[in-house]
């Protein structure tokens, strides 16, 4: 396996890889008119919401309740609201929104970890190029297809996220490849068969032709985290002489995926490198830029915050420490002031702060994870810190979250069917603003959970969820009564052992 260019000591060819991919017109046609992400505007925003009137907060409710993504004004009061009281009738509200666009559903994914290789030297990553500790690898096409089968065979994923270092070893080829291994896996249930439906790419950001190709290899969401919007901090973070040392590089990428053809796509910052304020009203920008450039704005929204990483001191010191009160609250505001889009709140959390915010609106959790590149073919060796990109909180299995889930009466999606039937884009998110998708996850929830639990779930776990697929299967018969009888003759036929079944 090559090792080039994973240590600083190759900067010509890193140079080289950085011009290659840097592509200047790309990044300028975005930035015309100024950097969306206006700083003095958050800075007087934060200021000037200090003490909010409560009657100015509700009024903001009542738009974040009719599914309208707020002004970064509106945004601001709410991150400044200190009131206890208050502060619960913002959750309140943000879990109304979750079931009035979501339905009472958590979609569940597991992360692929193809490559620890990386050209860049991130301060808080233990894939930086400048951490020798690390012990790197890259999987083959047979390697990948091994995980894929290991993650859907055993644990019953439907949906992956594939994670990337940067590095021209796993460049868009590469990646559109990977992609097609994981798709091209098959595996014998008990009942059935099943295979990975949805895989999702979390990568660096790339140019318009390569993201093409990425496209054309079966992209769910792409995901990309900007970090930090704070420009001083994110410098302080990244080399400038590194390809992730270039903000507006970074900043400007879902552009260039809109451009490319990649319609759905995912936000997201690591939380305790700068205030956790700035950075919510940094993704609310970056989602109203979306907004006002294709109409469509981010599928989801990702809150990972620094966990402890290999070689890296910046990981166990946070810059900007940031409380699980905060942590709360910020996603409180998220959900009310982008309340469309989906919250993906993964296992570097740990399982009772994660089970708190699943009452605030999350709407995917990631379970079973294993972080390891080759970790979930390889025998199980518990959390290895320098194989690894950082520690996990969370080390629950599926079955076990499923479980948890259950019992508060929320039901575990394995839907993958919004992306397959073309619902994506600007059309997924007229149907998430109107609540008509709400409709399809409920049904098809019910559909995938029956066919998860037939061929996955130990006796212990039948009996824990079978009352609330039961529950939700009423509440479709009452809500739905039209549609009902052709959602029962579909379930019916996934009992009897028929496979893949959606609306
Ligand atoms: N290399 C690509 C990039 O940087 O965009 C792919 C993503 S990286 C493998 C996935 C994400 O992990 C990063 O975007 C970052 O937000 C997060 N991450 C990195 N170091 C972390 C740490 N110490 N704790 C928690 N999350 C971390
Ligand atoms: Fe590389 Fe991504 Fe880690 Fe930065 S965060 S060092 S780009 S893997």
């Amino acid at each position: 396996m090559s090792t080039c260019l994973s240590t600083p000591a190759d900067t010509s060819a890193a140079r080289a890889f950085r011009d290659r991919i840097i592509i200047r017109d790309e990044i300028d046609r975005y930035l015309r008119d100024g950097d969306f992400i206006d700083e003095a505007r958050i800075e007087t925003a934060l200021k000037e919401a200090v003490n909010p009137d409560p009657a100015r907060v509700r009024d903001i409710l009542a738009k974040s309740l009719a599914i309208e993504t707020l002004l970064p004004e509106e945004t601001a009061v709410l991150l400044q609201v200190t009131d206890p009281e208050l502060r619960r009738e913002m959750e309140t509200a943000a879990l109304a929104i979750k079931h009035k666009v979501y339905d009472n559903r958590i979609v569940t994914f597991a992360p692929m970890y193809i490559s620890s290789y990386c050209v860049n030297r991130c301060r808080y990553c233990g894939f930086s190029a400048d951490n020798h500790r690390q012990r790197r690898r890259c999987l083959t096409m047979d390697e990948i297809r091994a995980e894929a089968a290991a993650m859907c065979g055993r644990d019953g994923h439907k949906r992956v996220m594939a994670v990337y270092g940067e590095h021209p070893m796993t460049g868009a080829e590469f990646i559109a490849e990977s992609l097609q291994a994981i798709y091209s896996v098959e595996v014998r249930t008990r009942r059935g068969k099943t295979s990975v439906r949805r895989v999702n790419v979390n990568a660096a950001p790339l140019p318009i032709d390569d993201l093409r190709i990425v496209q054309k290899g079966g992209i769910g969401t792409f995901q990309v985290f900007q970090e930090t919007y704070h420009r001083r901090t994110y410098a302080a973070m990244h080399p400038a002489d590194t390809i992730k040392g270039d903000y507006d590089w970074r900043v400007t990428c879902m552009h260039r995926a809109f451009d490319a053809g990649i319609d759905d796509v995912g936000l997201g910052v690591l939380f305790g490198l700068a205030d956790w304020k700035f950075e919510v009203m940094g993704l609310l920008m970056h989602s109203r830029e979306l907004e006002r450039f294709v109409n469509i704005g981010p599928h989801t929204i990702s809150v990972p915050r620094l966990h402890p990483a290999s070689g890296s001191d910046i990981s166990r010191h946070t810059p900007a420490p940031f409380t699980d009160e905060d942590f709360v609250h910020a996603l409180t505001v998220l959900r009310l002031s982008v309340p469309y889009t989906g919250l993906i709140l993964t296992a570097r959390e740990s399982a009772a702060l994660r089970d708190r915010c699943v009452g605030l609106g999350i709407t995917q959790m990631d379970a079973s994870t294993r972080i390891g590149v080759g970790a979930y073919s390889d025998a199980p060796v518990g959390q290895e810190i320098d194989k690894q990109q950082f520690m996990l909180g969370d080390n629950r299995t599926l079955e076990e979250l499923i479980c948890d889930l259950a019992r508060r009466g929320i039901i575990t999606s394995f839907c993958t069917a919004g992306y397959r039937c073309g619902r994506t884009g600007g059309c997924i998110m007229d149907a998430l603003k109107t609540g008509k998708e709400g409709k399809f996850c409920k049904v098809n929830a019910v559909l995938t959970f029956r066919e998860w639990l037939d061929d996955f779930a130990s006796p212990e776990a039948l009996k824990i969820c079978e009352p609330v697929l039961q529950s939700e299967l009423d509440a479709i018969r009452e809500q739905l009564p039209k549609f009902y009888p052709t959602v029962k003759e579909h379930y019916d036929r996934i009992v009897a052992g028929e496979r893949d079944l959606f609306f």
